[in-house]
């Protein structure tokens, strides 16, 4: 199965999509990814749902990737006795660390070092900022606040508080905990939340110890200002616009989107755009054609990955939800503007080896429109590298590491094969012709553009660019 985009798509699972029919609906209508959100649901949740992917992996012979999201220190408040509460404009509501469930006056939030905090006229925002409230007294265990902006208020939602500054530490003993579970289950990503510092994601890394990709979430003003350290400790970033949007203003977000995937583009790091991107799809069969542009914008910018959220994870039309991102991006991609616009902004090769042999590999690859550039790698670093060209001929990966194969996933355009290590020049050729022709990138008489290492099995040491014609063994 070949996708026909180059952007990505990941989609969040949730009870609207945990059995294996849904998960393969989502799969089938272009998720290339999926995020397992360790903010919500069981361990138990969380494993079945692995176990489908990998069940799925198999029955459509392609690597899929899974993202664990850790948590991260993430606000909240607790459970509601009788269900959401409305707050209304003007009034008083009451946030404490009292363990009772929550009423239309009160709700607990047990976190001490929100209080410990918050000054009189400090703001909350609640659930993405759609309620807002300023504090009017506070004390070491409880808040009173005055609600400045109503709405309806339900179970676990998510508390920002940007006026003031916590003492956060990146990952929480539950992120500890999660991150354990979710590396011996074997997924491919962890995303960060709240990163705040490069140091929060060396930890992570550390941590990690290459058993997965790292991926970093911007989402606190202080990431902004660390933005090209904290890229050199990650291997991917997430613009997660819905804390991102709460902690600055609105009007901030659409140029730190633009600036982040820049960055991020130049870098060579996948960049994934998340949060409301087809928001009134939970609801609604059909999306606001302002959401659909925006969708677009973040492939016009050249993001990597565009994201899914509650209309994957809880949405009442969830398939609909990736089938109309899976078309916008194929329009936008069509749009031979869209070409324009990325290649307006060219990124220039970094002085090794791998990188002048991969923007040579492109290059060759575009003057004989040739069917692939198809690259050996073993640690994926080779395909990324091209895949940051965003060249306009498709990227074939071929690497022995199922796990580097399942990463590739989130990146832009990458075609990721598991295949046997190769062990001489006759290997590489006839493999590179057979697997293109195999995952229906080329047929007879295409030229296939294959950059490689030699010795061959040596990682990170690509230094060969070979030109070959399907049907003939020689090229
Ligand atoms: P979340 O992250 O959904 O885990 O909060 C994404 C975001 O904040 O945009
Ligand atoms: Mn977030």
């Amino acid at each position: 199965m070949r996708r026909t985009r180059s952007a990505k798509i990941l989609a969040t699972l949730g009870p609207a999509s945990s059995s294996r029919e849904r998960i393969s609906e989502l799969f089938e209508a272009g998720a290339d990814v999926f995020r397992l959100n360790f903010s919500h649901g069981s361990y138990g949740d969380h494993k079945a749902r692995y176990d489908i992917i990998r069940g799925l992996e198999e029955h459509y012979q392609r690597p899929i990737g899974i993202l664990m999201d850790l948590q991260g220190p993430k606000i909240r408040v607790g459970n509601f006795k009788d269900g959401p509460v409305r707050l209304v404009g003007g009034g008083k509501f009451r946030l404490d660390l009292s363990d009772a469930p929550g009423d239309a006056s009160r709700a607990p939030m047990p976190h001490p070092e929100v209080f410990a905090a918050l000054k009189e006229g400090s703001r909350l925002f609640l659930d993405d900022g759609k309620i807002v409230l300023r504090t009017e007294k506070c004390s070491k265990d409880h808040v009173e606040t005055v609600v400045v902006s109503g709405g309806m208020l339900s179970d676990h939602k998510g508390v920002n508080v940007p006026d003031v500054v916590l003492p956060l530490s990146a990952m929480t003993e539950k992120d500890y905990q999660d991150l354990e579970f979710g590396l011996n289950l074997g997924v491919d990503w962890v995303a960060l939340s709240f990163v705040q510092t490069a140091d929060d994601v060396a930890h992570l890394r550390g941590l990690i110890s290459g058993q997965a990709g790292v991926l970093a979430k911007l989402e606190k003003p202080s990431a902004l200002v660390h933005l090209d350290a904290i890229l050199e400790q990650s291997d991917a970033v997430m613009v997660a616009r819905g804390d991102l949007g709460v902690e600055v203003p609105p009007e901030d977000v659409p140029s730190l989107q633009k600036r982040i995937i820049r960055a991020c583009r130049a870098a060579g790091k996948p960049v994934v755009v998340a949060t409301q991107m087809l928001d009134s799809m939970v609801h609604a069969p059909t999306p606001t054609r302002a959401e659909a542009s925006d969708v677009a914008t973040a492939i016009y910018d050249g993001a990597d990955a565009v994201m899914l959220s509650a209309e994957t994870a809880a949405g009442d039309y969830p398939v609909e939800a990736v089938s109309m991102m899976n078309r916008i991006i194929e329009r936008v991609e069509n749009d031979e503007l869209y070409r324009r616009l990325i290649e307006a902004e060219g990124t220039v090769p970094r002085a090794t080896t791998a990188d002048a042999i991969t923007a040579a590999a492109t290059q060759v690859a575009s003057t004989l429109s040739a069917a692939a550039i198809v690259t050996f790698t073993k640690t994926g670093s080779t395909a990324l590298r091209a895949a940051r060209i965003r060249p306009d001929v498709p990227i074939l990966c071929l690497t022995p590491n199922p796990m580097i194969a399942r990463r590739m996933a989130l990146a832009w355009d990458i075609h990721a094969v598991r295949t046997k290590e190769i062990g001489s020049f006759s290997e590489m050729v006839q493999k590179a012709i057979r697997l293109a022709t195999r995952e229906g990138f080329s047929g007879a008489g295409d030229r296939l553009v294959i950059t490689a290492g030699v010795p061959f099995g040596t990682p990170g040491a690509t230094n060969v660019l070979r030109v070959v014609q399907v049907d003939s063994e020689e090229g």
